[in-house]
């Protein structure tokens, strides 16, 4: 039996970050892994997607490249290049990773438990006064025939030629990323969503904004829609307000959520949704015994994003006391972001509220980059002035949503946000020039 300190089941962000920043501090951690370092994010979701999200801006670059003045052949692309790109960066980064560990014990293998204080990994056997599991989530899958048809996410990712049509089941943030992609490479995308709106979890007038911009890019995206089967060679039949349809043979992808990987050998408290149940302000699972036992990350369903993940290990190591606000952005083209509350959100919460919005279409540094679709909407408590939302479509969300996000995160006036000098000609003024 080998004691330590610490043991994290799971090298993704959440388990990773959270070993190394434990090791930093002199803590002896053992971090179990049984397959690449780096998890989905680093090896199946937001990265390899982020470099396909760079060609497809490429592409379309090229594509709109007139309207610069700049003429130049449809362009041409090199399927199998743009996957070697995106494979050599997912390596690239796994290796710093590993760089990263170096004064990590890693063990490669299952961590199954013996017990409630006792992990097995093959014969050797661990234990320690604290387990943080980490193990992350697979893509799901609805219960219908021909759901073996369909391509998941991960699967999606290691394809080697670009597919001619594709329909993609569920228009969540997975969905529409890759529909953006592929049709920015060239592919016919229709998107399958069983809800009234896209991106349920987003505020209804973003997402609609969203919905229409994809639209016009010629992303077919069908809502209240209920999939009843899927064909061998990819034809997917639904049902619309009662009539049964049918869509023609594609490469179909099923992207309607994902489902925890819970480590074998104990019998864990679930959710109702059969995620690790956690105290959710100390990501301490409900089990007694002489080791504490932790879960952060997907596995724990509270919230499926890799910075959630880290915030959460940091919870776990009394490194910080809130995991609020959690940003969380949609690379399409154009993008998506949000932190805060929705306004349906507000709205349910009987919250008094004000919305302050803003166009690109009004933002010099848009115009000049010839992306003018979009708003910027930020919701603003009636009671104290406090930004309490905010919410982007459009060019860079993602990276304009950060300050929005500090202004919530340390309970700041909205006020604040425009008494704060903006450098000119900026995407960000579109945050000050809300009104
Ligand atoms: P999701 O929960 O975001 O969306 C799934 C969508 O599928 C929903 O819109 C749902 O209504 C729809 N759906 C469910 N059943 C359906 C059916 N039978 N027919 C048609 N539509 C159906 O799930 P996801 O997109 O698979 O993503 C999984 C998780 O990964 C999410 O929590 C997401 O936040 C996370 N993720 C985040 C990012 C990012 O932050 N950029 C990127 C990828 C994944």
């Amino acid at each position: 039996m080998i004691s330590t300190d610490l043991i994290v089941i799971g090298a993704g962000p959440g388990g990773y970050e959270t070993a190394l920043r434990a090791a930093q501090s002199g803590v002896g951690v053992i971090l179990i892994e049984k397959s690449e370092l780096g998890g989905t994010c680093l090896n199946r979701g937001c990265i390899p997607t982020k470099a396909l999200c760079r060609a497809a801006e490429i592409a379309d670059s090229v594509r709109e490249s007139a309207i610069f003045g700049i003429t130049s052949a449809p362009p041409m692309v090199d399927f199998g290049a743009v996957m070697a790109r995106k494979n050599d960066i997912v390596a690239e980064l796994r290796n710093g990773v590993e760089q990263l560990l170096s004064g990590v014990t890693i063990v490669r293998g299952e961590a199954i438990f013996e017990s409630s204080s006792v992990v097995r990994v093959e014969s050797e056997c661990f234990t320690a006064p604290v387990i943080l599991i980490a193990t992350g989530s697979v893509p799901a899958q609805i219960p219908i025939p021909g759901a073996k048809y369909a391509l998941t996410s991960d699967e999606l990712l290691n394809i080697d030629s670009l597919p001619e049509r594709v329909t993609i089941i569920g228009a969540g943030v997975i969905g529409l990323e890759f529909a953006s992609i592929l049709r920015s490479l060239g592919s016919e995308v229709t998107v399958v969503e069983t809800a009234a709106e896209i991106l349920p979890s987003f505020d209804t007038e973003v997402a609609k904004r969203l919905r229409m911009a994809l639209k016009r890019r010629g992303i077919d995206i069908i809502l209240n829609a209920s999939v009843t089967s899927i064909a061998a060679d990819g034809a997917v039949r639904y049902t619309l307000k009662g009539k049964e349809k049918a869509l023609p043979a594609a490469t179909t992808v099923m992207a309607v959520g994902r489902r925890p990987v819970i480590p074998k050998g104990l019998a864990f408290p679930l959710t109702s949704r059969g995620f690790i149940k956690v105290d959710p302000s100390t990501m301490r699972i409900p089990i007694e015994g002489n080791t504490r036992l932790y879960a952060i990350g997907d596995v724990n369903g509270l919230c499926m994003l890799a910075h959630a993940a880290t915030a959460q290990g940091e919870v776990v190591l009394g490194l910080r006391s809130a995991c609020a606000p959690i940003p969380s952005a949609v690379f399409t083209h154009p993008e998506a972001a949000m932190t805060g509350l929705t306004e349906q959100q507000c709205i349910e919460k009987e919250l008094s509220y004000t919305v302050l919005s803003s166009t690109f279409q009004a933002n010099g540094k848009a115009r000049a980059l010839g992306q003018t679709d979009g708003i910027v909407k930020m919701i603003v408590s009636a009671t104290d002035g406090t930004l309490i939302g905010c919410h982007i479509v459009g060019p860079h969300a993602s990276d304009l949503i950060a300050e929005p996000n500090f202004a919530i995160a340390h309970r700041l006036p909205a006020a604040s946000i425009r008494s704060a000098i903006h450098p000119h000609p900026t995407l960000s003024e579109t945050l000050i020039s809300a009104r």
